[in-house]
């Protein structure tokens, strides 16, 4: 029997606002598509909050033996800056300001999105499709909305019509709010004098002379609106109705609730069955956001090189402290926290070296004895609490009285001979595999060496980048000279500096 036939997982579903047990469509198998990074920019901490969060979600499926397809996508087409219909596409004006091809823009952030994924150890998605890479998927989804009576044209443009669909359902239901009170908060926005209704989104927009990403369609030249690749493309990987659908609380109202509208007004179906929403990492309780220039960068944090940092943090202890916090509840971002969560994860990792260490007793307990209980009734619990919404921050507090035990069987002030040797078998492997595979937490001694390898080698480019700035250039030649013969390569590229070994 599976581990996942025995554990009973309850998911709050924004869509119904309740806690529910999860039953996958099909038995043993789940499809979860979450909303990836627009790559016109560096990713910031909340950005990283998001995908880790949704990580260990996979994580835990897949540690309890479920198949897991986890779609997450790249858009890299028809994000438009202030999120709306209207303005300029956000790769095309990044690549406008730094006068390149927007596919190099794509290029540079997607790579850069996975490097720090990687220094996460964030699990690469199943399948990670991109908008441009679907566009002839996005205009059949349209042309079908638009034959089924639930899009409009005009001069080019491609509307969904959300009056039609709140007939058909209630259109506010993911943000739990009515049609009227909807429109009575929509603002006048630009262009809008073209739509039948203010609520009305565009699934196709017209492309004006100088928008550069564009393709031909039946109604002339243009570009899909940003909220139609996550329809099309869940639907073409996952099918027209799937498991998990997840994002940030921030897409919510709108992006995901006209995913579903794109969804009912193609296919008459709900596409997930559970929406399931990250909060927000926050600075001094504001949302941390590109726009807001109140973000972190994750190399900024490994070198420690923000001048709000008191010093550098592994990417381990940012991973562990965003795991301290349910991700349903916000988290402020600061030093203290960050500081804490680095003792925090040491002091756990210190239990799970211990773990090779202990020497299985002489003998074990050939019957149960209440040793062996108290410590079967903590490894259940690191399952009661995932299961409990993925509650990690309850897990990791189960994980924190399990290393104590540990501890204490190490320094023999509780006997290892009182557990049963299938029950010193099972710490094993839950402690190790809690840690490891469902928090994807790394072995402190590498990821530390890790971590120290990438703040160093960024705080030594930055001390080159202001040697450069200020013409110092025996200071520059110095780092670079020495760097090479580490073996170490540095490329000065238009974007900045990037190094590799060998
Ligand atoms: P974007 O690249 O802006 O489309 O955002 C990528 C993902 O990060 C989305 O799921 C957002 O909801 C999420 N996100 C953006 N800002 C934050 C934040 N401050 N905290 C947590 N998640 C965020
Ligand atoms: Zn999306």
């Amino acid at each position: 029997m599976s581990l996942y036939q025995q554990q009973e997982i309850k998911l709050y579903n924004t869509l119904t606002r309740q806690k529910e047990v999860f039953r996958p469509l099909v038995a043993g198998k789940v499809g979860m598509y979450v909303c990836g990074p627009t790559v016109y920019q560096n990713v910031h901490l909340g950005n990283c909050r998001t995908f880790i969060s949704f990580d260990v979600m996979y994580r835990y499926l897949k540690h309890l033996g479920y198949q897991v397809r986890y779609v997450r996508n790249i858009t890299d087409a028809g994000h438009m800056v202030g999120d709306g219909d209207e303005g300029e596409d956000k790769v095309a004006k990044q690549a406008r300001l730094e006068q390149v091809e927007p596919m190099e823009i794509v290029q540079q952030y997607t790579v850069g999105f996975h490097h720090v994924m990687e220094q996460f150890n964030a699990l690469p998605p199943s399948i990670e499709p991109t908008a441009t890479g679907h566009i002839v998927e996005q205009i059949d989804m349209t042309q079908q909305i638009v034959e089924n009576g639930y899009g409009y044209e005009i001069d080019g443009t491609i509307y969904c019509d959300v009056n039609r669909l709140n007939e058909l359902y209630p259109y506010g239901q993911l943000s739990g709010r009515k049609l009227e009170d909807l429109y009575s908060n929509t603002r006048e926005l630009d262009g809008q004098d073209q739509k039948r209704n203010p609520l009305d989104f565009a699934l196709w927009k017209k492309a004006k002379p100088e928008h550069i990403q564009k393709w031909n369609s039946p109604w002339g030249t243009g570009f899909p609106g940003w909220h139609l690749e996550c329809s099309a493309m869940s639907q073409k990987y996952l099918g027209e109705q799937f498991d998990i659908h997840g994002g940030g609380l921030d897409l919510a109202p709108t992006h995901h609730t006209n995913e579903i509208a794109q969804s009912m007004a193609c296919c008459g179906k709900q596409p997930a069955q559970y929406w399931l929403h990250t909060n927000m990492l926050t600075v001094n309780g504001t949302k941390m956001s590109k726009s807001l220039g109140n973000s972190f960068l994750p190399h900024e944090l490994f070198a420690g090189s923000h001048p709000l940092l008191e010093q550098p943090y592994s990417p381990m202890t940012v991973r562990f402290f965003f795991l301290q916090a349910h991700y349903r509840s916000t988290v402020d971002f600061s030093n203290e926290a960050l500081q804490a969560a680095e003792k925090g994860y040491r002091r756990l990792m210190a239990a799970f070296q211990l773990l090779p260490k202990l020497s299985p007793a002489n003998s074990f307990a050939t019957s149960s004895t209440a040793e062996d209980v108290a410590l079967n009734a903590l490894l259940d619990e690191c399952y009661a609490c995932m299961n409990d919404d993925f509650n990690t921050p309850q897990t990791i507090a189960v994980l924190f009285g399990i290393a104590a035990k540990i501890n204490a069987y190490h320094h023999q002030q509780a006997p290892l001979g009182d557990l049963q040797s299938a029950t010193f078998e099972r710490l094993k492997m839950v402690f190790s595999s809690m840690i490891i595979d469902v928090l994807g937490l790394l072995d402190e001694t590498n990821a530390a060496d890790s971590g120290v390898t990438d703040g160093l080698m960024s705080l030594i480019l930055e001390i080159r980048a202001n040697a450069r700035a200020n013409k110092d250039w025996t200071t520059s030649d110095i780092i670079r000279n020495q760097l090479t013969a580490l073996g170490i390569s540095v490329k000065d590229g238009k974007e900045g500096t990037t190094w590799n070994l060998g």
